[in-house]
Order: structure tokens, then sequence, then C-alpha cells
């Protein structure tokens, strides 16, 4: 899988993606990330990549043309080249071998190189896919297609661990970060499939959700966590249905974290500041443990989280312990 990141920043990614997974990822080619600098696309002597809005108001606005230019230089046209594109059965396939950044003028970084990505891709160019909950039902019904394009904003749809899954399906994504007040409107009109915010807060750039984005997509690129099910019993993890059957005996996280909060971890010492590690965990009763952990994801999600409540899957054994922390509460 490869990311294309656009930005008027790219120093700011020389440290982020050097360390742990993500390092170890892109050592291994597993995943690779090109860092593009906009200014490179452009002409003027300023190298100017922003202007004042139309209409007046505070601050300045990205440009469309550099980003255009950008775009066009990985080889992703406007959605509705995409369209054509592939209603012609041509498919663009985003001309992948001219989108070496390393060849373009702007170029800052290249991490890692990878051209064996050929997985089917789980959704379709051209289509803004909304926020529905069930993006993952959405798009999965359409035709493959090599690069989304994302535009980073606080006014995009919720980054989601759901979401996340999706992304990490495909062969390509683009990730385009703003600036100042933001980026001029036609380009998300123009070449973005969707508009992406890391949460509910606004930050100076884009270039902070970009690499949020990249490190929780690459973890779930298959090979890259070494222990599969890592990323299925973890907070937010996958459903029941889709994790399968452990070693017996093996006392799993909660059986799919089904929605829920991860529970606590403990490692050595067993006593630490005077405090011991639950008397549950050290007594190698694999039921036991089991059963402590699902109360105890029961338990942080009603106190930290309580929204996901509604959507988890729940047995009638949680719904009786929820009751009981519920009446404990009152
Ligand atoms: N005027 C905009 C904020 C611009 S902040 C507004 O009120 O919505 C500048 C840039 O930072 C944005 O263009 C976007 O790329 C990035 N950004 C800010 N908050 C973000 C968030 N919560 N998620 C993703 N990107 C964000």
């Amino acid at each position: 899988m490869r990311f294309e990141i656009v930005t008027i920043f790219p120093e700011f990614f020389s440290g982020i993606f050097a360390h742990g997974i993500v390092r170890r990822a892109l050592a291994e080619g597993l995943v690779s990330v090109g860092v593009h600098d906009l200014r490179g696309f452009t002409h003027d002597r300023h190298r100017t990549v922003d202007d004042r809005p139309f209409g007046g108001g505070e601050g300045m606005v990205l440009k469309p043309e550099p980003l255009a230019e950008a775009l066009a230089s990985l080889g992703i046209g406007p959605k509705s080249m995409r369209d054509a594109n592939r209603d012609q059965g041509s498919g663009i396939r985003d001309q992948k071998a001219t989108a070496d950044p390393s060849t373009t003028p702007s170029a800052a970084a290249d991490f890692a190189e990878n051209d064996s990505g050929s997985r089917a891709p789980g959704f379709v160019s051209g289509h803004n896919f909304s926020c529905a909950e069930s993006a993952e039902k959405e798009l999965g019904a359409l035709a493959p297609e090599p690069t989304r394009v994302i535009l980073l904003s606080a006014q995009g749809c919720p980054f989601s661990q759901p979401l996340a899954r999706e992304l990490a399906a495909l062969e390509r994504v683009a990730l385009i970060c703003g600036r100042y007040e933001g980026v001029d409107e036609r380009i998300n009109e123009l070449y973005c499939d969707m508009e992406l915010s890391i949460g509910d807060y606004v930050l100076s750039g884009g270039e902070l959700a970009a690499a949020v984005v990249v490190d929780a997509v690459m973890r779930l690129v298959p090979g890259v966590l070494g222990n599969k099910a890592s990323a299925e019993f973890e907070s937010f993890g996958a459903p029941d249905a889709e994790i399968e059957a452990g070693e017996a005996g093996v006392p799993r996280s909660q059986h799919g974290a089904g929605g829920l909060l991860d529970y606590p971890h403990y490692t050595r010492p067993a006593e630490f500041a005077g405090l011991r590690v639950p008397e549950a965990l050290v007594n190698g009763d694999h039921q036991e443990i089991r059963r402590w952990r699902r109360e105890q994801q029961l338990r942080k999600t009603l106190r930290n989280r309580p929204d996901l409540l509604e959507r988890a899957a729940l047995s009638q054994d949680d719904r009786e312990l929820l009751e009981g922390l519920r009446r404990q509460r009152r």
C-alpha cells in the first residue's frame, strides 16, 4: 500500500514515520509513503501557495492550481476523468509508474518503495462516500479503483477504526493537507473522494491529521502487525463474527472488542506503589480471566464512552453485568 501526502511542510514528516511499527512496515516495503512539497508546483518567484478569500474575511486559502498540479504529477486527475476512464473500461490505474516522487521537482521524501501492492481495494473512485456508520457496507459493493483522494478537514467525516480498515485494503491513498483557513473548495469538489476529520477540534494544519491516518491505517495492512489478533482484540476491534476462534483455553481479550473499549492491561511487578495486580489475572483460571476482562471492558465503556454501548454486540451476561454496574453508579 502507498500513501501520497501533499503538504506545504514536507519536513514535518521527516521524523514522524521513523519509529516502531510504522518504521518497520516502511523498511520491509509493506507500505510506502511519498511526501510532496506543494511549493514545488508553483511557478512564481515567491512560490505562492495561498491567496486571500473571495468574499473577504479572515486568513488565507490554499490556491487550487498548485494542488491540481501536484495531484496530476501523481497521475491523479479530476474525479470526472477517473470515472470516464473507468466507464470506458480502460481504467486510469493512476499511472503508478510515473508517480515516483523522487523524480518530481517537489519530492521532499519518499519512505520505502513497494511495487508489489495489488490487493483488491474495497471501493470506487468518483464516489463521495458519506459519513454513514456503515461505510463498509456502502463501500463494499463498489468496484475497485486504485487511489482514494482524501482531504483532511475539520469539516470532514469523522475518522474511525472501520474507516481505517477500509482504507487499509486500498492500493493507494492520497492525503491533502490544508493550512490557513483551508483549501479552495473546488479541489474538494473536483478531486476528493472524501473529507476526513480526526476529531471535533481545529488543528493548524492537515499534517498531524494525515500522520494520524497513516499510522492507524498502516498497522491494519496485512503483515504489518506481527500478531493478527492484536488488531482484532483491541478497542473498536472487529465484531465477533469476523474473528477466527482462538486456541482452546487462551484467554482472549473479550471475544471481539465487539464495539467495546479494551480492558486494562498489567505487567510485572505484581505489586507497584502499593497496588496489586487484580487477583483474577494471576491465578491462571482462563474462564475467570475472560470474565474479569469482559466486565472491565463494560465498566470502562460505560464510564468513558457510554455512546458505544448502544451499538455494541452484547450477550445476555453482558446486559446483566451492565445493569449491575449501572445500579452501582446510582
Ligand atoms: N477554517 C477551517 C479550519 C482550517 S484549519 C474550519 O473552520 O473548518 C487548517 C487545516 O488544518 C484544514 O484545512 C485541515 O486540513 C486541517 N485540519 C484542521 N482541523 C482538522 C481536523 N479536525 N481533522 C483533520 N484536519 C484538520
